[in-house]
């Protein structure tokens, strides 16, 4: 069950790392199918890649994904009020959710759907008035891919034209209204609430906020893609989920959510407000855990927490360094809430 706290919000200037393709350029003298293939060739080879489907039909409503490289077929069978683009946006999310349990930092995947209206949505809900709640879920999941290190690729493809990962989808889709494992939606009114609010909120801050919060961390885009590439190999999945949170400060920390949602943005320990920095280094109730970062901190010669989150020093005292950072958070019982 999704709680509206389990929301993150993650703003937009985060968003940009997914590559959307709504449409597929026709290569001379071939149709579209062809020009898929053609396409996968040359650009795609080293992708792994996931098709999904929907289907409604007199038995109710399914989504389905394949993976036919790892001849995975999952199916689940919807509530049967659903849409066919809900479902269609479900078979997406279920699809992501495996490529964030499946796949490690640097793996390629390609996500193809034969739904342009959910590809199209998915690109453009942020800017759109008002979001389906199924769209916003998805986007979470997407972004959770990425935020593990994985290039992901949203793919638009023609249905029905004999592409044999789309048509393996699309039989396993209409199975799913049959026999797909029973999935009820994610999505309840209060959650519905929390999203609609939150983006109200990361509109309003896009504006004022620009892109500067989030890219103070390295100098240059190639310094910074070495150094991500590097340390985000050397730590675990958790590790890097944590630390890409800690970084952006887009995180489950009390003065983060209070944001969004109503909530006191104090820390529950102590008097004063909870940031990124009062939760690592400052709050006096946790500090008898925290030599360890103290003593990495002096070893270290890092002088404030952005240095702790990723300093200039060598990759391997930065993955001492975080690894210190988790099992302090876990001491805390804040691990899994971030
Ligand atoms: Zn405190």
């Amino acid at each position: 069950m999704l709680h509206t706290r389990d929301l993150i919000p993650t703003p937009i200037w985060n968003y940009q790392s997914i590559e959307f393709f709504e449409d597929l350029e026709l290569w001379e003298g071939l149709d579209l199918a062809n020009s898929f293939k053609y396409l996968t060739e040359v650009s795609f080879t080293d992708h792994i890649d996931i098709y999904t489907d929907a289907s409604k039909n007199e038995n109710g409503v399914g989504a389905a994904f394949v993976v036919p490289s790892k001849s995975i077929v999952q199916k689940f069978k919807l509530d049967g009020n659903l849409t066919v683009f809900d479902a269609e946006v479900i078979a997406l999310t279920k699809a992501a959710n495996f490529a964030s349990l499946s796949f490690t930092l640097g793996a390629n995947v390609r996500i193809c759907s034969d739904s342009k209206s959910a590809i199209s949505a998915l690109k453009s809900f942020y800017w759109s008035k008002k979001p389906a709640p199924e769209t916003v879920l998805c986007h979470t999941s997407l972004q959770e891919v990425v935020n593990m290190g994985i290039h992901l690729t949203l793919q638009w493809i023609p249905g029905h034209m004999g592409i044999p990962g789309n048509e393996q989808a699309d039989v396993a889709a209409k199975d799913a209204t049959i026999s797909g494992e029973e999935t009820s939606s994610a999505v309840t009114p209060s959650i519905v609430y929390a999203i609609s609010s939150i983006i109200q909120k990361l509109k309003h801050e896009s504006f004022i906020n620009n892109q500067a919060k989030s890219s103070n961390w390295f100098v240059t885009k190639k310094q910074k893609q070495f150094f991500e590439k590097e340390l985000y190999s050397k730590i675990s999945r958790q590790q890097g989920k944590i630390l890409f949170r800690l970084r952006s400060e887009h995180v489950g920390t009390n003065s983060y959510l209070a944001r969004f949602y109503n909530e006191n943005p104090k820390c529950s320990y102590c008097d004063q407000v909870e940031t990124v920095n009062h939760l690592l280094l400052q709050c006096p109730v946790t500090d008898r855990h925290r030599q360890k970062l103290h003593d990495l901190m002096c070893a270290n010669k890092l002088k404030d927490y952005h240095d702790l989150l990723g300093s200039s020093a060598a990759i391997d005292e930065n993955v001492t360094v975080i690894s210190a950072i988790v099992e302090f958070l876990h001491k805390i019982s804040r691990d899994k809430s971030l």
